[in-house]
């Protein structure tokens, strides 16, 4: 259930092919990243408070 891009309008979501927080280039956009964080605790952490602050900005829009 990766399909779902991360939100478009995020301006710290430079590119898809680099993870955002410690600018590793990813071998695959969606599923890359998400190996990525899976196998980085730091930038899970990273990624999970960013989601939370997504989800401040589009309330229930983005998780449902
Ligand atoms: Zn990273």
């Amino acid at each position: 259930m990766v399909d779902d891009a991360p939100a478009r309008d995020d301006t710290e979501w430079n590119s898809p092919e680099q993870c955002p927080f410690c600018g590793t280039p990813l071998t695959d956009g969606g599923s890359g990243f998400i190996d990525h964080i899976d196998a980085t605790p730091a930038c899970r952490e990273s990624f999970e408070s960013w989601i939370d602050r997504v989800r401040d900005d589009i309330e229930g829009e983005w998780i449902g």
